[in-house]
């Protein structure tokens, strides 16, 4: 089994660029983060998909700023998804490099290029998530999936990715 492993702010969650780091430290601010619906669609087929539930494991892998934070996010993903997701999260100190999870072949699928150029320098394969306010450098020239597309498309994506 491989795991996929689904980054949270800027891919299931708005990432708000007017946020100051103390407000997004606050207890409770990942509760009051409006997700991204065809993002979090996606990931319900991808999840629900039994063909891929034979071969991969999805997996929230995020950086958490503190425990309180690691707490919020996994109770958005308990009342959004299911407690098998929620329990499953996997958390980072926050600016701690997610590529220790990369090997193997395991897949990131995030919106910060720096994170995915890490990951496949460790032996995992990365899915960039355009959504909007990220993609201005222009560093990444591997697979991506636009947040905004429809549900369906971002599944099928990213599910002939995984097959390919
Ligand atoms: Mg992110």
């Amino acid at each position: 089994m491989k795991n996929v492993y689904i980054d949270f702010d800027g891919v299931l969650g708005v990432f708000d660029t007017t946020k100051s780091i103390e407000e997004v430290a606050k207890p409770g601010y990942s509760l009051t983060v409006p997700l991204m619906k065809e993002m979090c669609n996606a990931v319900k087929m991808l999840k629900e998909d039994d063909a891929l539930s034979k071969e991969f494991n999805f997996k929230l892998l995020s950086a958490a700023i503190a425990l309180h934070a690691e707490q919020d996010k996994t109770q958005v993903l308990r009342e959004e998804f299911d407690d098998r997701f929620a329990d499953d999260a996997v958390f980072v100190q926050y600016g701690t490099s997610k590529s220790q999870y990369a090997e193997g072949g395991n897949i990131l699928i995030d919106d910060f290029s720096p994170n995915l150029h890490e990951w496949e320098a460790a032996g995992g394969i990365g899915i960039k998530v355009y959504n909007g306010i990220n993609g201005n450098h222009g560093t990444w020239t591997g697979y991506s999936v636009h947040s905004k597309a429809k549900p369906e498309v971002i599944y099928r994506t990213i599910k002939g990715i995984l097959t390919a």
